[in-house]
């Protein structure tokens, strides 16, 4: 029988408590055995409420400890600095998004995992769901035939419990693009099946961030072949659901209530303007992430969304913001 899997927590999250935990818990060769968070009575009663038997204030020492692998979902700003430590120790990690809040500093947890012969992951989820693989395989497939034009709308109105340094630490990595845009970027380079080469940026405030902190952005990027892209998102939609459009020379296809946390959402298949549902069987995409990652640690596959993959994210979401700041478009 092959050994479990031992994680350690970075972060004492609310995104570990809600999803990430419970998929640990759920995939069968894996086990959360200890956390690490900032406030010592916080992370004892976060460990307690989610029967970790062991809690830390410091990283260092957690690391110290015999996990194999490191799921970290502190705040933006710790994932570089805390994702090094753990591959210096050897642990395999698991990193939320953004990887980094540099392309300096995502490049060297790359090169130092490839280095170690570690495995290195980001919880780029969305790859997981059955909606985004639908779309994936549509265009994979030639079913749409040759795209000529792709939107996606991820607005959302960000719930009160999420604002904080989501929505004022520009020190934290606050805004729409370490948010939202890392994940649409990852999300579309895996369905259309190519890269973004080219991007430019307007943002918005509408309330929700504080001054000087986007809360909305409209993108317009381009990729490798050529194909046009525009990206809507925004923490401030409080009445629409968030969307992605395929627009192929064969057929369009029309996913609505996509790229969220909770799986769902519909597609429907367009041709000459008939619209047929495509079924699709939902499922959570949690625990697909910690089943490839386990697999990769035991040498058997590659994670869901590799390290590599991360960094392409996070250089358009980077890209994008240059864009918006520069009132250019950049290359990628
Ligand atoms: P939270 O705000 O819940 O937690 C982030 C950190 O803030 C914690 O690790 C903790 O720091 C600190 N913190 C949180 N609550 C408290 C509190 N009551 N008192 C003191 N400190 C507190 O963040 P999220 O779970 O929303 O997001 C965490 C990361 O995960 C982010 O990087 C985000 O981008 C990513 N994320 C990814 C998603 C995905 O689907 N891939 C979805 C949601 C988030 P410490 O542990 O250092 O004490």
């Amino acid at each position: 029988m092959t050994k479990n899997v031992k994680w350690g927590l970075i972060g004492a999250s609310r995104i570990a408590a809600e999803w990430i935990i419970p998929a640990i818990k759920a995939t069968s060769g894996n086990e959360v055995v200890a956390v690490q968070g900032g406030d010592g009575p916080r992370v004892a009663e976060y460990a307690r409420t989610h029967a970790i038997d062991r809690a830390f204030t410091s990283v260092d020492e957690l690391l110290a400890t015999d996990i194999d692998a490191v799921y970290v979902s502190n705040t933006n700003e710790k994932h570089a600095p805390c994702a090094m430590a753990a591959l210096q120790a050897g642990k395999h990690v698991l990193g939320e998004k953004p990887m980094a809040m540099t392309l300096d500093q995502a490049e060297a947890m790359v090169a130092l995992a490839r280095d170690k012969g570690l495995v290195l992951a980001i919880n780029h989820h969305l790859r997981g769901m059955n909606t985004h693989r639908k779309l994936r395989e549509l265009v994979e497939s030639g079913a749409l035939g040759d795209l000529v034009a792709v939107r996606a709308m991820f607005g959302v109105l960000l719930p009160e419990a999420n604002r904080g340094w989501r929505t004022e630490s520009a020190e934290a990595g606050a805004g729409v693009f370490f948010d939202l845009t890392v994940h649409d970027a990852d999300t579309l380079q895996f369905i259309l099946g190519e890269k973004f080469t080219r991007v430019a940026a307007i943002t918005s405030n509408n309330g929700i961030s504080t001054k000087g902190i986007e809360d909305g952005v409209a993108i317009v990027a381009q990729t490798a072949s050529g194909l046009t892209v525009q990206i809507t998102e925004s923490f401030a939609v409080e009445h629409a659901n968030t969307s992605l459009e395929l627009h192929g020379k064969k057929a369009s296809v029309f996913a609505e209530g996509v790229l969220l946390q909770r799986p769902g959402g519909k597609l429907e298949l367009s041709v000459q303007g008939e619209r047929k549902e495509i079924p699709i069987t939902h499922e959570n995409a949690y625990p697909r992430v910690i089943e490839a990652f386990a697999a990769a640690v035991r040498g058997e596959g590659r994670p869901l969304v590799s390290g590599e993959d991360g960094l392409a994210a996070l250089k358009f979401a980077i890209a994008a913001r240059m864009a918006a700041e520069s009132g250019r478009a950049v290359s990628i």
